[in-house]
């Protein structure tokens, strides 16, 4: 079956609104944070003007995070306190107040902290980031659309074909969908970037991420500690306290892929005695409340952000090392650029799969992402490595910045995102 842009039936048994006729569409193959997050930001400015589909095999179903915790960076955060998310987090994002970063092997009995980070650079009592809980962000999110009139429909696409003016979209259900803009937000293994033909460029690190939920007796105080270890970093990120022991936090453990499967073998008692024999900060009696789940690690850059009538967003553009906890909010930062440029070419009664609004879009995000990609390759490379001369270099660079309270303030504001050039809705502004 060949459905109009905005079938009727279809829209019903999504559960969203009619869209008004001769509205505009906008498909997003994608239900993950990124996604979701566009689906929103382009249905609450756009209202009945234009109709925004979500298809995702799996529905947007919030459960599949469980376990997982982002950190949330201030540009993030204020993009979704603009869309009416951040308020219905209820609980799930904790402050980090306090970041601190050492260098030394497992067995070295003192790890200094080389670098810390306190108040300097940021507005007083203005966090680093916030640690999200991914379950409830993604609730959060599923609510607001489904307030906003997303559609959300469990399919995956299959087929992406452009043609004069539209795009064809061939689903799992056999169903075909038109619409003016396709979005890939399908993750890093996006099948529509693939069979788009767009180019890859990029490696796989020789590391997973072991992420886990890890309970405390003793509060964390809201500090964040990185810990470099010669497999690569050790984070500790604090987490809304609650769980067995009354405190939490997340571990995001970086270990050299072809040893992750033996540690991770031996039961829980096993890990988390290996978590015990890692962990920096003095917070008591630990305990394993969820997790270990094991991440493979890669960078890539897609070669194009677009293509006739299709858009990358999130993973499907881009993916880095979690070293700086960057990943998703270069997501979030794609999703506020292309719903600007999107929303822009509307109130102009533009249309909004044009070329032209596409080449914005990808201008808009490509020096970030690659300045980012570009960073934490560097950082992962120099830290993650046990060689002589690179510990002095790298301790050195940390205690030279750490005496540099001007240094350090200008690498905040950086990673804090307070340029000018970012997108309205990081700056918490409406579009
Ligand atoms: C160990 C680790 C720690 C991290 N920590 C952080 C952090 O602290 N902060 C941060 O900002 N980032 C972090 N990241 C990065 C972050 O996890 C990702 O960048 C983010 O989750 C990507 O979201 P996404 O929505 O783009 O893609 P995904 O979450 O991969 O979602 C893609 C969606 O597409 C769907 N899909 C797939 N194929 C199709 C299809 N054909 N049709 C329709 N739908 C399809 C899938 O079902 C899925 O729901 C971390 C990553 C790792 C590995």
């Amino acid at each position: 079956m060949t459905a109009s842009a905005t079938p009727r039936a279809r829209d019903d048994r999504a559960g969203g609104a009619a869209p008004r006729p001769g509205s505009r569409t906008v498909l997003i193959a994608g239900g993950g944070l990124a996604g979701l997050t566009l689906a929103l930001a382009l249905k609450q400015a756009n209202g009945p003007a234009l109709a925004v589909t979500v298809l995702d095999p799996h529905g947007a179903a919030p459960q599949r995070h469980r376990g997982r915790a982002y950190a949330v960076a201030a540009g993030g955060r204020r993009m979704l306190m603009r869309l009416g998310v951040w308020d219905r987090l209820d609980g799930a994002a904790e402050p980090i107040t306090r970041m601190e970063i050492t260098d030394s092997r497992i067995a070295d009995p003192v790890r200094p902290s080389f670098l810390s980070f306190g108040e300097e650079g940021r507005e007083p009592g203005d966090p680093f980031a916030h640690m999200v809980e991914a379950e409830p962000f993604a609730a959060a999110l599923n609510d607001r659309c489904a307030g906003a009139g997303v559609s959300v429909l469990e399919a995956a696409v299959t087929r992406a074909t452009p043609e004069p003016g539209r795009i064809a979209v061939l689903l799992s259900t056999g169903e075909t969908l038109s619409a003016d803009l396709l979005v890939a937000a399908d993750g890093a293994r996006s099948r529509l970037r693939e069979a788009a033909r767009i180019g890859w460029v990029g490696w796989s690190y020789p590391q997973v991420g072991i992420v886990a939920t890890v309970g405390h007796s003793r509060p964390h105080g809201g500090r964040a500690f990185e810990h470099f270890l010669p497999s690569g970093p050790f984070a500790i990120l604090p987490l809304r306290d609650g769980g067995a022991l009354g405190h939490r936090s997340s571990i995001v453990w970086t270990e050299r892929a072809d040893e992750a499967g033996a540690l991770l073998s031996g039961g829980p008692d096993e890990v988390l005695r290996e978590i015990e024999r890692r962990f920096t900060l003095d917070l008591g009696t630990l305990a394993l409340e969820a997790g270990p789940s094991s991440h493979p690690l890669a960078v890539g850059i897609a070669r194009a952000f677009q293509a006739e009538r299709l858009a990358l967003l999130g993973d499907a553009a881009h993916i880095i090392h979690p070293i700086a906890g960057q990943g998703l909010n270069l997501g979030l930062a794609d999703a506020a650029a292309l719903a600007e440029g999107i929303t822009g070419a509307l109130r102009l009664g533009l249309d909004p799969g044009a070329p032209d609004v596409l080449r914005a879009y990808e201008r808009a995000r490509r020096f970030e992402t690659v300045a980012m990609a570009a960073a934490t390759d560097g950082l992962n490379r120099l830290f993650s490595n046990d060689a002589l001369p690179l510990r002095l270099a790298r301790d050195l660079g940390l205690g030279l910045v750490d005496r540099l309270p001007g240094l350090k303030g200008f690498f905040i504001r950086e990673a804090a995102q307070r340029k000018a050039s970012v997108p309205r809705l990081m700056r918490g502004e409406a579009l």
